[in-house]
């Protein structure tokens, strides 16, 4: 049986989004390797990406196609507390990724909320794809846990996860990899990329807003504590009525990486531990 959902029916119609912003994607910074580094340096950048990271064109040079839902499947979920939600995938994504969305139902009455949701604007969460965070664990980072987090909420508030398939920032699992070596040599999560001849943070959210607007989700609260992704969500012509930041995860090794996410903009409030509570 198909779960109600409490999100509006997929449109048949093309989605109608803005142009492309300038400078809403980074540029690709392509410098040469620091002698100071560590030889791996070097070596890491004169290897360049490898093929899978850059077999997708970048989702703001092709023409707008119709970006339409292609199949929505029940599934239940252990890791949220066995709700039932729904998977669903998308006909012509403009970078051809496999994304997909899973839509959690609006809870039924009788669990008192803390704090009134707007029907209208459901709690939606773009979540990149990390694939040692979800799914081994990772303690390099707080995807995991931020995945946990969200689940959690969708499930007692319903909504919607975007699952993007943009490991790594978007420069791919083997470059992420070939960060870490960078990493541990001394550079922060965005100099590494940076080192590999790529954009400290290649993510682009334009795709995610085209799911969105075939899913018929115009106006969202987004589970976030990247200012960039409401930037580039709004320049796509998403209605994001209100913003919930997320915890802070911090384990022993993630302590650079989330320091080196305030620097970059992230708004990280620091002293709270990560809850399954946003602020
Ligand atoms: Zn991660």
């Amino acid at each position: 049986m198909t779960p109600r959902t409490g999100l509006t029916a997929p449109d048949a119609t093309p989605a109608a989004v803005g142009s492309p912003q300038p400078g809403a994607r980074p540029e690709h910074a392509s410098r040469p390797a620091d002698p100071h580094l560590p030889d791996a340096v070097p070596r890491l950048a004169a290897a360049g990406p490898h093929p899978a990271a850059t077999a997708r064109q970048p989702a703001d040079t092709v023409p707008s196609r119709p970006v339409r839902v292609r199949a929505r499947v029940p599934f239940t979920l252990r890791r949220a507390g066995n709700r039932t939600a729904e998977l669903v995938t998308f006909h012509a994504p403009p970078d051809e990724g496999e994304h997909i969305a899973v839509l959690f139902p609006t809870p039924d009455s009788g669990e008192p909320e803390r704090e009134p949701t707007d029907a209208h604007a459901p709690l939606v969460r773009l979540h990149s794809e990390c694939l040692t965070g979800d799914l081994f664990g990772s303690a390099r980072c707080d995807c995991g846990p931020q995945l946990d987090e969200a689940l959690a909420l969708l499930a007692r508030h319903g909504g919607a996860l975007l699952y993007l398939r943009q490991e790594g920032r978007g420069i791919g699992l083997y470059s992420k990899l070939d960060a870490y070596v960078l990493q541990d040599a001394g550079a922060d999560t965005f100099e590494a990329n940076r080192l590999l001849g790529r954009g400290a943070d290649e993510r682009d959210y334009r795709t995610a807003a085209l799911m969105l607007h075939a899913l018929g989700l115009r106006r969202v609260t987004l589970l976030t504590n990247n200012p960039d992704k409401e930037r580039q969500l709004r320049a796509h012509g998403i209605e994001v009525t209100a913003t919930r930041l997320t915890g802070v995860h911090v384990t022993p090794d993630n302590t650079a990486y989330l320091d080196a996410k305030a620097r970059g903009g992230h708004r990280l409030p620091f002293g709270r531990p990560g809850t399954e509570e946003p602020v």
